[in-house]
């Protein structure tokens, strides 16, 4: 580099910020250097394993790596990894996660920084470009070394960040010799028994106690833990886990929040359908 860009001045080099810099003494711009900002993208299949792509150019060439490529000047970086994605397999991807970010270094471009999406594919149709040789789905434990290492980052981290069950809690809230449930405003509809989410930084008592108060106006006393549920298939959104509780509830009940309308049930008079497994709940209460 000697002409300035933006007036033609005769470029200096200078000391700005303790670092080496390309100067003009003109109109005063100066010439950063920075890291590459880079896009990588983990495409697995319906049996989790993992797309990786042969490379046909460098940095890399012939090694096996994400599908990763340059943030071009007016894109966002999830605009650059669907379109590269797009480019480079020819399928169309939905964004997923963030999975970190990362540094590099590559012999041609020097250092970068690797932003690791999650995408998700569901064509299987892939027409390759001409930066790639070959493409594969690899098992985790088979994977072939990779060609940079935050490529191998990424991966780490994608396993640390699979998810894991949510947990949630439900309270047997005994009153007038029945148990009250609540008529859900939300979808899985049905009676249910109250309850609901544990928030962060929540004991799973205070939750159970909020938790009745939002949907019932009730206060639990001689609240006490029966079971716990975690069938995968137990909550039809996600996988949860429940705390089930026992508490004698007092006040006025009054259906609020998530609750539509409240009443109370004895053993015989339950809801022929409840929602989620609470149904069971009930039958192991009644029947303990
Ligand atoms: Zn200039």
């Amino acid at each position: 580099m000697q002409y300035c860009t933006e007036c033609g001045g005769l470029l200096e080099k200078r000391q700005i910020d303790g670092y080496g810099r390309f100067f003009c003494p003109l109109c005063h711009k100066i010439y950063y250097q920075n890291p590459l900002p880079v896009v990588a993208a983990v495409i697995t299949n319906e049996n989790e394993q993992i797309l990786l792509t042969k490379r046909a150019i460098s940095p890399g060439k012939g090694e096996w790596a994400l599908l990763a490529g340059f943030v071009e000047i007016d894109e966002s970086p999830p605009q650059a990894i669907l379109r590269e994605v797009k480019e480079e397999i020819g399928v169309k991807g939905k964004l997923g996660k963030l999975i970190g970010v990362y540094e590099g270094k590559t012999r041609i471009y020097g250092p970068v920084i690797v932003i690791g999406y999650k995408v998700l594919v569901k064509e299987q149709n892939f027409s390759l470009s001409e930066e790639i040789e070959e493409i594969k789905f690899f098992s985790p434990g088979e994977l072939p070394p990779l060609a940079f290492s935050s490529h191998e980052e990424i991966l780490n981290d994608l396993w640390r960040i699979r998810p894991n069950p949510v947990p949630t809690v439900d309270v047997i809230v005994e009153r007038e010799g029945g148990v009250v449930l609540i008529k859900r405003k939300n979808p899985p509809y049905g009676w249910a028994l109250p309850g609901g989410f544990v928030e962060y930084r929540e004991s799973l008592e205070e939750a159970a106690r909020r938790e009745i108060k939002e949907e019932t106006n009730l206060q639990v006393k001689e609240l006490r833990q029966f079971h716990t549920y975690s069938d995968p298939a137990r909550d039809p959104r996600f996988h949860t886990i429940t705390t089930v509780f026992i508490g004698k509830g007092e006040g006025e009940p009054r259906a609020a929040d998530d609750a539509q309308e409240l009443k109370i049930f004895k053993k015989n008079t339950l809801p022929s359908h409840m929602a989620f497994d609470h149904k069971q709940i009930l039958e192991d209460y009644f029947n303990g």
